[in-house]
């Protein structure tokens, strides 16, 4: 077993209770009937595992309050507790050190959101159906899972629901069966998913394939796009998300390429505080729909996260400048780009911005009260900028597209990016990224020499 596959050291400081670094899960299969008038969830969760480096007589597994039906290791019936979130399974026989082990989980109940500071997170019900947003722990409102942004595995997930309803998961749609009422949706994703990135989406909605217009003879690879949305909402839809096809052409250019088989967008029957990402789908609410591309900004920073979050994916959350800083920058390049403000005037904005407001936030380790703040949003794409402008135009896109191209479906930390910067460029960058990193004060606004 090479050193990648050892589950990674450590506890996440922000979330202690959340994951097991004891072992790492490579595969989830979900097999799960929602009843969206109820709003009861149920199935079995049958994950593929392995033992880290020392042996384990029990491990954990966060779900939050639900019904256990019955829970096997290796298809034999395994002791567990359940108590505030955390499933504590002990196998018959102690697992090996490096061992390969399955686990299977018969639960039911109805899911609710987990309370956060940040208000409920993962699984709630909509007037019509239900959705899952998850960052940072949510993922425990509906499936069993090691809950820890590092842990990334492959996911099939099926669900049946009643007909009239769409089910939308991050992948690719394998199978979708009838049988009396209700539909069975079976889908697919290969690529490491982080368990925040597992979405799931049930209305009723209608598909939209989004194409280029603009487009004459089909480029050799194209992305598939989707969108998912309430019939009403199609005609604003389509002029709001019209440039997306150009948006995805430019972040293959500026990124490299785009690290999913295929891209998703949901508008959600109902307004949404943010719009979030998921592996291959972001979902966004009616009120991000205006018909004058008002939120495009928005647009553009969501599939940014494709790259940044969903394949290049943190080790923790104190590293979460990485997801932000650069989807916020993403914003701005698509904005200079489409014909709107430079990257430079953007960043002249944020600075103003900044130098207002209090000077206490450290970006590269924020801590889990600021985790989500303004400000970090900001000064992450003012920190990409000042590598942009430190290593000039044509290093710093040869820089960012080697980042996805080495950690393309990987983990990494500020330390990996702070290394990985530092090879584009003969001066040292030490004294410019700790200031902008790990010092509360705002560094002078980066210029281009
Ligand atoms: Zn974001």
């Amino acid at each position: 077993m090479s050193p990648k596959q050892l589950p990674a050291p450590g506890v996440d400081t922000y979330f202690p209770g959340h994951g097991d670094a004891r072992y790492r899960v490579h595969r989830y299969e979900l097999a799960l009937d929602y009843r969206p008038g109820p709003n009861r969830l149920g199935g079995t969760a049958r994950l593929s595992a392995v033992a880290g480096t020392e042996p384990l007589r029990e491990f954990a597994l966060d779900l939050a309050e639900f019904r256990i039906g019955r829970i096997l290791v290796d298809g034999r019936p395994a002791h567990y507790t359940h108590r505030a979130g955390k499933l504590r399974i002990r196998p018959a026989k102690a697992l090996a050190a490096g061992a390969a082990f399955t686990v299977e989980v018969h639960y039911t109940g109805n899911p609710k959101p987990v309370r956060s500071q940040w208000g409920g997170l993962g699984w709630e019900e909509l007037t019509d159906g239900a959705l899952v947003a998850s960052q940072p722990v949510g993922a425990p409102s509906w499936y069993p899972c090691n809950d820890r942004p590092a842990d990334k595995a492959s996911y099939q997930i099926s669900i049946t629901t009643p007909s009239p309803y769409t089910v939308i998961v991050g992948g690719r749609l394998l199978t979708r069966t009838t049988r009396a009422s209700s539909t069975t949706w079976v889908y697919e994703q290969a690529a490491p998913t982080s368990s925040y990135l597992v979405t799931v989406s049930i209305g009723p909605y209608e598909t939209l394939r989004v194409t280029d217009p603009a487009a004459g003879a089909e480029p050799l690879r194209r992305v598939p796009q989707t969108a998912y949305l309430p019939t009403p909402l199609m005609p604003r839809f389509t002029h709001d998300f019209g440039r997306q096809p150009q948006m995805m052409h430019l972040f293959e250019e500026l990124f490299g390429p785009y690290p999913f088989g295929e891209y998703a967008v949901i508008v959600a029957d109902e307004e949404l505080d943010v719009p979030f990402e998921a592996q291959g789908v972001s979902t966004f609410g009616t009120n991000h729909l205006d018909g004058v591309r008002g939120s495009e900004r928005l647009v553009a920073h969501e599939l940014a996260h494709q790259w940044f979050g969903n394949s290049v994916t943190i080790a923790d959350w104190r590293h979460i400048w990485l997801n932000e800083g650069f989807a916020k920058y993403a914003e701005w390049l698509w904005a200079e780009r489409s014909g709107g403000r430079t990257a430079a005037q953007h960043a002249a904005a944020a600075h103003a911005k900044l130098a207002a407001l209090p000077q206490d936030l450290r970006l590269a380790d924020p801590g889990k009260k600021l985790m989500f703040d303004d400000r970090l949003y900001e000064r992450g794409g003012l920190t990409v900028h000042a590598l942009r402008c430190a290593l000039g135009q044509e290093a710093f896109f040869r820089m960012v597209k080697d980042w996805t191209a080495i950690h393309r479906h990987g983990v990494v930390s500020t330390a990996d990016l702070v290394a990985h910067a530092g090879r584009y460029t003969d001066r040292r960058l030490d004294t410019l990224l700790n200031a902008w990193l790990w010092q509360g004060p705002l560094p002078p606004l980066p210029v281009a020499t």
